[in-house]
């Protein structure tokens, strides 16, 4: 039986997933796309038979459904089903792969559409469900989480005895020229830029007001750069799986215009997750702010600039104190070139293929439900490299 994969959701990142399999079609042998509107995924199928003459087959589903997805899955077969839909549909569709005995893939955790919080712990409570039919789930593999997170298990394996304190920096240098866009879906990503900030110190959360710790840091190829201290989802179950560490922040780079614009409309009630009354009708702010916003999978042909994210790491090495930096970085107009996407989804689709490739050729196996860095870090890193992700280490002076 041949190698089919299951993509569900034809946003920005569905788009890089399924242009990088097709790429990847030695071991992707049969694609399926499948989202809740089919125009999307014709679009990209149609995309991908253009630059690659590779034919992909397209699907509607709707993944808040698990029956409608269990029928899908059944009908299907595929060996996997890879997750770039929303957060919000992480459970449906675990509990679909459970029901139909499919490995599964995503690359963000589990969101509640009712509380801005982002937690591992009910996809993790699956753990045994997945043991049970003998499947596996990847958590988390895209780039932040993903990328990050295996940068943490490269240098925990190559570099230190023991890591004592991480900082992962993620700065967008990108344009695409609006006054205010979002580079991945609006909602999911305003819900976390406003939120508390949090980071891990001595074995506990401390929070933070919303940007409240600002950081210069001089970003390769960049530049120097505001960077804010944010709470992000890899930071969990980092502390599970680097012993010794003492402390992991998350900061991310923001323009002052960007800022100033997410304030005013938070200050106006724009980011609200809960149901406003309007003419009689029911609306949720939020929601009708990313129906206004330009589509993050639109923004392509307009982004210049560059990304560059990576991992700086102290800790200890043969009784000897070390500071080292891991990063990637990647031009958004190379990513547009290739797969017709800006550089943020084409960050987050290559490690997403990487991840999916990962488990069909049966280098990264197991039963169970497991974050990115408890697998061995090597192979994939060669991977990105010859996928579109070549990155670079440095020591820096401690
Ligand atoms: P988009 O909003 O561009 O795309 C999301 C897609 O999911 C849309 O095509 C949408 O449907 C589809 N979808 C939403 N709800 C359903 C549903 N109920 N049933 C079926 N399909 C549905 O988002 P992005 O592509 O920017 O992001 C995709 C995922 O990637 C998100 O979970 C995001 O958090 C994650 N991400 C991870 C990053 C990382 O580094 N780890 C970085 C950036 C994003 P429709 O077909 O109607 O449009």
């Amino acid at each position: 039986m041949k190698n089919r994969v299951l993509i569900i959701g034809a946003g920005g990142v569905g788009s890089v997933v399924a242009h990088k399999c097709a790429l990847n079609s030695e071991v992707f042998e049969d694609i399926i796309l499948a989202s809740r509107t089919i125009s999307k995924c014709d679009n990209i199928a149609q995309s991908i038979k253009d630059r690659f003459d590779i034919d992909i087959q397209t699907r509607t589903i709707d993944a808040d459904s698990v029956d409608d997805l269990i029928t899908l899955i059944n009908e299907l077969k595929p060996k996997l089903v890879l997750n770039v839909a929303l957060p919000y549909q992480d459970l449906t569709i675990m509990d679909a792969c459970i029901a139909t005995k499919v490995d599964y893939l995503d690359t963000a955790n589990y969101e509640h559409p009712d509380t801005a919080k982002f937690e591992y712990k009910e996809q993790w409570a699956r753990d045994k469900a997945f043991k049970d039919a003998g499947i596996m789930a990847l958590l988390g593999s895209g780039f932040d989480p993903g990328v990050t997170n295996l940068f943490c298990a490269y240098a925990q394996k190559h570099y230190f005895d023991k890591i004592e304190t991480i900082d992962i920096m993620d700065c967008n240098d990108g344009d695409h020229g609006y006054a205010f866009a979002t580079n991945f879906n609006p909602e999911i990503n305003l819900r976390e830029v406003s939120a508390n900030g949090r980071y891990w110190e001595n074995g506990k959360w401390c929070e933070t007001k919303p940007m409240e710790i600002m950081e210069v840091w001089n970003y390769p190829e960049v530049g120097e750069r505001d960077s804010y201290l944010l709470y992000h989802e890899e930071m969990e179950s980092l502390i599970k799986h680097i012993k010794g560490l003492k402390r992991i922040r998350f900061f991310m780079t923001f323009s002052k215009s960007y800022l100033t614009h997410m304030r005013c409309l938070e200050n106006v009630g724009m980011l609200g997750i809960k149901e406003v009354e309007h003419k009689g009708q029911k609306i949720v702010p939020m929601e009708f702010l990313a129906t206004l916003l330009p589509d993050p999978a639109s923004l392509g042909e307009r982004t210049t600039g560059k990304t560059n994210i990576g991992i700086i790491a102290t800790g200890i090495k043969d009784g000897v104190k070390k500071r080292i930096y891991i990063y990637q970085v990647k031009q958004h107009e190379d990513c547009y070139a290739e797969v017709g996407s800006q550089g943020v989804s084409y960050t987050t689709g290559v490690p997403a293929m990487i991840g999916a490739k990962m488990m069909i050729n049966g280098t990264w196996r197991d039963k169970g439900v497991f974050n990115i860095e408890e697998f061995d870090p090597d192979i994939f890193m060669e991977e990105l490299n010859k996928n579109g992700l070549p990155w670079s280490i440095k020591e820096l002076v401690v």
